[in-house]
């Protein structure tokens, strides 16, 4: 396939893998991508700063995607033209962030993102003046990167030589600065200039390469992929929020299970999930069997259009390590429903100090885990009332999950799947045979008023989750 796209295109094999101050040029002969491949509203906004005198191209995914014959995410713009300066062209237009200054330029639901040159800023640069524009923290990660540059420094900053391919639509020209081309056609993603510096001024790069190597289905190249176990614990700087951003991008692009595969074997995914990797280690078959199902349906689900939640996610990832927090908490004589409660929340603000996990989010997390204490209470009027709660099916599907891992339910995920689908005489039948051991029920007049009653899912929800 990549000798088509790549027609008669020569491999600049003899160059070493530097990023250069003259680009290798490939014209239109020299590779498949075609304007019609390309979102109009991209297209116009390069050719819009174009016509204003500014360097204008798209880059970065699209143009590694659309080489690969991947129909890209979306539509990045670098251009010469400041974050002001591109405003003003557009009415559509807004400047967004503050760490890495861009602008979004709207055209209903699409948005294009123009990025300005950027050029790399040396270590030590603290000059006054522009420290509000670059600066770093004493480990050399970049905490500002405003400096604006020409087309051959933005070449240079880019992080994967793969990314860095710009692509003129009014010529048909792709410009490589990095032989990113080369590393295409092998397959490979490699970091542009020293990994560990790369990795340094952005630890996030460690999980886009894995990000890419499992969406491209590419080798990390061995330079690149070398530090990353010693510097994995270098994410533990950057902020929570950021990282909820990151988790989303590697497990909700489709590629999830390979992911998972990769962050565990770089070291990576401890510093994501640090209670889920020591489940991993404690309980290695279970936990990574329910991780790994409950990825595998995720990137069924993507591939079939269905809608994917990352709560369900989240409480897939961090449910194994629910068990043993638990059991702490009845060793020191808390019951159960308590010690579940207890551990559910304290697993969870754990979690959200490492990755920011929004409340629209942890709510629902909470809920799936409950539905698991209700799905066996099933007597008198209860499994029709669970059938009715809202969180029934994301409960039940969390059920099967757990059971596709090896738990022993006694059928519990059967007897929902058969009751979903009876009719009413069916279901009081299914009612009458269940039996009060089997059920696990504690009998009404058993109950204490003032004992821990549970409540409707979401009702007992702490506030400061
Ligand atoms: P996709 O959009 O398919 O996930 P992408 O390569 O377009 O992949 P984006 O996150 O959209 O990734 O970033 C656009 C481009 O910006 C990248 O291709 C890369 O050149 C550059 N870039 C993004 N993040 C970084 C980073 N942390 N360090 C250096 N360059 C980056
Ligand atoms: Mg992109």
């Amino acid at each position: 396939m990549l000798k088509k796209l790549f027609k008669s295109f020569r491999s600049p094999l003899r160059r070493a893998h530097q990023s250069h101050s003259s680009p290798e040029v490939l014209t239109n002969h020299q590779h498949c991508i075609h304007r019609g491949d390309i979102s109009r509203y991209a297209t116009s906004v390069v050719e819009r700063l174009q016509q204003a005198g500014y360097q204008a191209y798209l880059v970065g995914g699209c143009v590694r995607d659309l080489l690969l014959d991947i129909d890209p995410k979306d539509f990045d713009v670098a251009t010469s033209a400041t974050p002001e300066q591109v405003r003003a062209e557009f009415r559509n237009a807004r400047v967004i962030g503050r760490r890495f200054k861009l602008v979004h330029v709207h055209f209903g639901r699409e948005i294009i993102e123009v990025a300005t040159f950027r050029a790399n800023h040396p270590e030590g640069d603290d000059e006054e003046d522009s420290s509000h524009l670059a600066s770093r923290n004493e480990s050399g990660r970049i905490l500002r990167d405003n400096v604006y540059g020409s087309l051959e420094d933005d070449a240079q900053r880019r992080d994967f030589t793969i990314n860095a391919l710009y692509y003129d639509p009014s010529t048909e020209r792709i410009l490589d600065y990095a032989n990113g081309v080369h590393d295409i056609r092998n397959h490979l993603v490699r970091l542009i200039g020293d990994p560990t510096q790369r990795y340094q001024e952005d630890p996030v790069r460690m999980l886009r390469a894995v990000r890419f190597a499992a969406k491209l289905d590419f080798d990390i190249e061995k330079h690149s992929a070398a530090p990353i176990y010693k510097l994995a614990p270098m994410l533990r700087e950057i902020p929570s929020a950021r990282l909820f951003e990151e988790v989303l991008k590697l497990f909700l692009a489709g590629y999830a299970e390979f992911t998972y595969e990769l962050l565990v074997d770089y070291g990576l995914f401890g510093e994501l999930f640090p209670a889920s990797a020591a489940a991993l280690k404690a309980n290695p078959d279970y936990t990574d069997e329910l991780i790994r199902n409950a990825l595998i349906n995720t990137d069924l689900r993507i591939q079939q259009n269905k809608p994917v939640t990352p709560a369900f996610l989240f409480a897939a990832l961090l449910w194994p390590a629910l068990p043993a927090r638990v059991l702490k908490l009845q060793e020191r004589g808390m019951p159960p429903i308590p010690a579940m409660q207890e551990a559910a929340h304290e697993l969870i603000s754990e979690q959200c100090q490492r990755i920011a996990i929004p409340k629209r989010f942890t709510m629902p997390i909470r809920e799936i885990w409950d539905m698991q204490e209700r799905l066996p209470r099933r007597s008198g009027k209860r499994a029709d009332l669970l059938l009715e709660n809202p969180r029934f099916r994301a409960g039940y599907d969390f059920l099967l999950l757990r059971e596709s891992a090896g738990e022993q339910t006694g059928g519990l995920g059967d007897w929902w799947t058969v009751y979903q689908d009876a009719s009413d005489s069916e279901r009081r039948g299914m009612i009458r045979d269940l039996s009060q051991d089997a059920t696990g029920e504690v009998p009404r007049k058993r109950r204490r008023s003032g004992g821990k009653r549970k409540r409707a899912p979401g009702a007992d929800a702490p506030s400061h989750d």
